[in-house]
């Protein structure tokens, strides 16, 4: 990891870790595991997550956990399993040798239900989906005994062997644990251990018929990997109950406890993902690593850094309290990073001709220019100037507004690296289009050498007409339309316009070098895209007036 990243700095869970250790509370050291389910890939709420897991163990020399949360095996697949480890990896963290899955301790699991049903703490219920809800209760009204809840222990015992061995149908028996109908947390009112689902897993085939519920499993894996704090989201301070009574009531020798922390949501995006599913699966994006995605694969195809993304997390911090954080603090971290590390080059993006007639004719003069103005160890690049060039149209103006700086007829501009040259007339299509820029350039303006004396207000970029290399640019904007998309209708909040696509012209040096991303200069932060050739998405803009916490 770089050692630009900003320092993580101090939150309630980093006290906490802080204080156990002083108070000799982890032999064992710090663990944490981050634990996802691999049905979709990962967003940038997880890269939280993921940067508190690590990043807390990390700081104390301790260990992660990439524990894949498989126990629901209709709607996750391997491939998401691979675009999660590449996602982990590439936000800069090191599972080593702590690679595991839910699936790894399915026996264990199974023993251990087996344990509670001879307690009396588990037993297998006959009651339809349908009724069971009925029997829960509501927040306001306590549930029912269910009419199973007292059978044998050796009725339990024959009952869930068979549900294991396969006889039984899909749905048609569960096992519960044996806790309080009259709970006021429903968590608590005897709820769901085993399912009976007859579908293959992506890891243990057709060996399982049951598989175990997400809050019997989890503290468990927590238990037996003996993380020292299991971090989790909100939603889940309900279930804690649940958490503990698990551990209290199986035989293990360690209890971890779950320490829960808000979830983090971005404006002008969803992070459901079911949501983001569905935009998948309808085609309202071109996949997961569409770059408009707020998954870690579509920033990342976007332009994003690890680094930004890391100093976006700990500036996000972690809290308590629910937030949704502004969409500018993520690219202000972005062009932060790429502030210093980019290279600068140019591209016009709606090219506009300009030819200057005294030019001499053949004549190729050759430019020089840094590759970044404060980063000599970038190096520099030639750029061939023949005479006949493009600049982008917008820096052109007919009737220039007051305080226009840049170029209008009889008025000059300073060619960004080059001459100062003069608009002498225009040249325009039948509809009255603006199609060329009949010009001229000042012989002894030559930046760096330049003895005119000319004055001009103003500096453009531009591209050689005989070098330039065209490629197809993306630019995108904004997934929603709106800042907080409503779950129920958020399809019809899409941005219409969140991708336009245009052709470039690129300096040849850029389209020449191995370098991935670039700052074009006046446009904005730009990379190859990592599938189409000769494509360039756009990062984000130059704009950058925004500060965090202004
Ligand atoms: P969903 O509920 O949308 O299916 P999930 O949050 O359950 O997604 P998991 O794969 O189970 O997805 O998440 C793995 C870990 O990442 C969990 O510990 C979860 O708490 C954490 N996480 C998920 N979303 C966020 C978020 N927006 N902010 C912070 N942590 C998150
Ligand atoms: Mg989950």
């Amino acid at each position: 990891m770089s050692d630009k990243d900003s320092t993580a700095g101090s939150d309630f869970i980093r006290s906490r870790v802080q204080k156990d250790i002083s108070e000799g509370r982890l032999p064992q050291g710090v663990v944490t595991r981050f634990p996802p389910e691999p049905n979709g890939f990962l967003h940038i709420g997880h890269a939280k997550s993921i940067c508190l897991n690590f990043g807390v163990a990390n700081e104390h020399g301790g260990a992660t956990y990439l524990r894949f949360d498989d126990t629901n095996p209709l709607k996750e697949d391997d491939r998401y399993v691979e675009a999660i480890k590449a996602d982990v990896r590439w936000l800069g963290f090191e599972w080593a040798d702590r690679l595991t899955h839910a699936s790894d301790y399915f026996e264990q699991l199974y023993s251990f239900a087996a344990d509670l049903i001879k307690v009396c703490k588990a037993f297998v219920c006959d009651l339809s989906q349908e009724q069971m809800r009925e029997y829960r209760g509501t927040l306001t009204a306590p549930g029912r005994d269910s009419p199973y809840r007292n059978r044998s222990v050796e009725e339990n015992l024959d009952l869930f062997r068979r549900m294991r061995a396969g006889e039984f149908a899909d749905g048609s028996r569960v096992l519960r644990a044996r806790i309080d109908m009259a709970s006021p947390n429903i968590n608590m009112r005897d709820p769901v251990l085993y399912r009976i689902r007859k579908v293959s897993h992506q890891r243990t085939g057709d060996a399982w018929p049951i598989y175990p519920t997400y809050d019997y499993t989890h503290c468990i894996c927590d238990a037996l990997e003996h993380i020292s704090h299991s971090l989790c989201t909100l939603e889940f301070e309900d279930h804690r109950p649940l958490y503990d009574w698990v551990i209290d009531n199986i035989n293990v020798n360690y209890h971890p406890p779950q320490i829960e922390f808000s979830r983090l949501g971005l404006e002008y995006t969803v992070m459901s993902k079911r949501l983001l599913h569905r935009l998948v699966d309808e085609g309202h994006v071109e996949g997961w690593d569409d770059p408009r995605m707020p998954t870690i694969a579509g920033l990342r195809r976007r332009g994003y850094t690890p680094e930004s993304i890391r100093d976006f997390c700990a500036r996000v911090g972690v809290t308590k309290q629910d937030n949704t954080i502004e969409m500018e603090l993520l690219e202000f971290c972005i062009r932060a990073d790429l502030e210093n590390r980019a290279p600068r080059g140019m591209a016009v993006l709606d090219p506009l001709k300009v030819v200057l007639t005294n030019w001499p004719s053949g004549r190729v003069e050759t430019m020089q220019a840094p590759w970044h103005p404060k980063l000599p160890a970038l190096g520099g690049r030639d750029m061939p100037f023949s005479g006949t060039l493009f600049i982008d149209r917008d820096d052109f103006a007919e009737s220039p507004p007051p305080g226009f700086k840049r170029l209008a007829p009889g008025g000059i501009v300073r060619l960004r690296y080059g001459y100062v040259i003069r608009c002498e007339s225009v040249v325009k299509d039948a509809a009255g289009r603006v199609t060329e820029l009949v010009c001229t350039y000042l012989p002894d303006s030559r930046s760096g050498q330049d003895t005119s004396g000319a004055k001009p207000k103003g500096v453009i970029h531009w591209v050689d007409a005989g070098s330039a290399v065209p490629v197809s640019i993306r630019l995108y904007e904004r997934l929603f339309s709106v800042p907080n998309p409503d779950s129920a209708r958020f399809t019809e909040e899409l941005n219409a316009d969140s991708l336009r696509v245009a052709t470039g012209l690129l300096e040849p040096a850029i389209a020449a070098s191995l370098e991935d991303r670039f700052q074009f200069e006046r446009v904005g932060y730009f990379v190859r895209d990592e599938e189409r050739p000769n494509t360039w998405n756009r990062t984000v803009s130059l704009k950058d007036s925004w500060t965090p916490g202004a």
